[in-house]
């Protein structure tokens, strides 16, 4: 397809497919079809190439958004793919679960007066496509320095950094305690914004690259921290953050009363084995359920309790919805999918007696109770430091949050210690782990190289 600079005037965006509420609501499947070759070129030939490209500055992993749109446009889709992959490991992730509005397409020049470009389905095309094509990472020119990385953690800032490392020739062995890659991608964020099919192709592209994954193992339980420092030259630690921040609400540890991780991992774990004994906490079927909270996990709560059948589900927030931290398509899917919202109403209890049966709020001057069965707490989440860190001489702040002020880019107090993503910054966006994976991991190279 030609270039035609003022594409955007004639031709609307328009997102992939997406499923009727009434399908999405009774299934897990990803809302978001794939674009064909023909939708995906007159797509990408809306972008402006407006020259100053904004859209690339707030991508926190700097994608060359305008370049690999070109090339879409022009059907060279293996050097698309080979481009997204040079600034972003995880893209055809990043293109599903980024919250666009505030990043890459709400800095889209074309958002004021015509709509952004569509650029996350686009990315998520890409990679979609190289792989059902038979594109994968070209590391044939890469020679083994004989090097070895132990990456804790296969989230997105391991499985981003075990990418780097892989690349420079560095043998990266990562470890999980998860029976599966992916940490919260696979077992935090529900299938129908990301299916875990996509983490499985994303595992086995991986492994070809040469990473070793070494799932079901608990650092520090099963292998101790300190044999990871003797048989490896550095290690990565990519831990997350999965300690609920406490509300202190009066009456939080009645039944019925869920922190929001728990309940999205048992979830999780019961579409992974279906045939395991259910979890009796998403037993939610015609009941009415309260989410406290107003981020992109609350919505992840929300949408999850539509799916197990609750009867009425509400988001309580306590501030007004202009304010709300998360996605504003996330916040608008959950309506359309019949969540009821409540704005500027600050929990102040949790009501009832052998179990839950409401929570009581502000509203205005005074103060009402709302009756729910089950109440699911998303108030966000602080790093878990494993007491391993500290016993090995690795500094942390005062919240549990990791130090990187070791010198090199992600290094810790301990020199051969390098860490990333949420266990450093608190819980943040899944492209802010992969920006500190990738960093993290050609540090790392760079030092052992050197
Ligand atoms: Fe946008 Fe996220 Fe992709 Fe960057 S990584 S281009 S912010 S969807």
């Amino acid at each position: 397809m030609k270039a035609q600079p003022f594409q955007f005037i004639d031709l609307p965006r328009r997102m992939p497919r997406e499923l009727d509420v009434a399908v999405r609501v009774v299934g897990w499947q990803e809302i978001y079809g794939h674009y064909e070759a023909p939708q995906a070129a007159e797509q990408s030939a809306r972008c402006l190439d407006c020259g100053n490209p904004y859209c690339e500055w707030k991508c926190p992993v700097h994608n060359y958004i305008p370049n690999w749109l070109t090339l879409v446009r022009e059907g060279r889709l293996f050097e698309a793919a080979e481009l997204a992959h040079e600034t972003n490991p995880l893209p055809e992730i990043c293109g599903r679960v980024c919250p666009q509005d505030r990043l890459c397409e709400g800095a889209c020049t074309l958002n004021t007066g015509f709509e952004s470009v569509t650029i996350g389905s686009i990315e998520k095309y890409i990679v979609d496509e190289a792989f059902k094509q038979g594109w994968r990472p070209d590391l044939s020119n890469v020679r083994a320095t004989g090097k070895r990385v132990a990456v804790i953690g296969a989230g997105p800032a391991g499985l981003a950094c075990a990418d780097r490392l892989v690349r420079a020739g560095i043998e990266a062995h990562v470890f999980d305690r998860h029976p599966q890659i992916g940490g919260l991608l696979t077992f935090g964020i529900p299938p129908f914004k990301l299916e875990k099919s996509v983490m499985l192709t994303r595992r086995g592209v991986l492994e070809a690259m040469g990473v070793r994954f070494h799932l079901g193992i608990d650092i520090g339980r099963d292998i101790a921290f300190e044999t990871l420092l003797r048989d490896f030259d550095a290690v990565f630690v990519g831990t997350g953050a999965y300690t609920a921040v406490d509300g202190r609400l009066p009456g939080q540890e009645l039944p019925g009363v869920t922190p929001a991780l728990p309940f999205l991992i048992a979830n999780a774990h019961r579409i992974l084995a279906p045939e395991a004994i259910p979890d009796p906490m998403l037993d939610l079927a015609g009941k009415r359920i309260i989410v406290l909270g107003g981020g992109d996990t609350a919505m992840d709560c929300v949408r999850t309790s539509i799916r197990l059948g609750a009867a009425e589900v509400s988001c309580v927030y306590r501030r007004g919805e202009a304010n709300m931290p998360g996605s504003r398509r996330e916040v608008k899917n959950a309506r359309d999918e019949g969540v009821r919202f409540l704005f500027d109403r600050p929990p102040l209890a949790i009501e009832g007696g052998a179990r839950v049966r409401g929570v009581r709020v502000g509203i205005g001057g005074g103060e009402e109770v709302l009756a729910a069965d089950v109440v699911i707490i998303a108030f966000g989440f602080r790093p878990s430091p494993a007491s391993w860190l500290a016993e090995h001489g690795i500094a942390l702040r005062e919240q549990g949050h990791v130090r990187i002020d070791g010198g090199l880019p992600y290094q810790t107090s301990n020199p051969r210690v390098f860490a990333g993503g949420d266990n450093v910054r608190g819980a943040d966006l899944v492209v802010t782990a992969v920006h500190d994976g990738r960093d993290a991991g050609v540090a790392i190279a760079k030092m052992l190289l050197a």
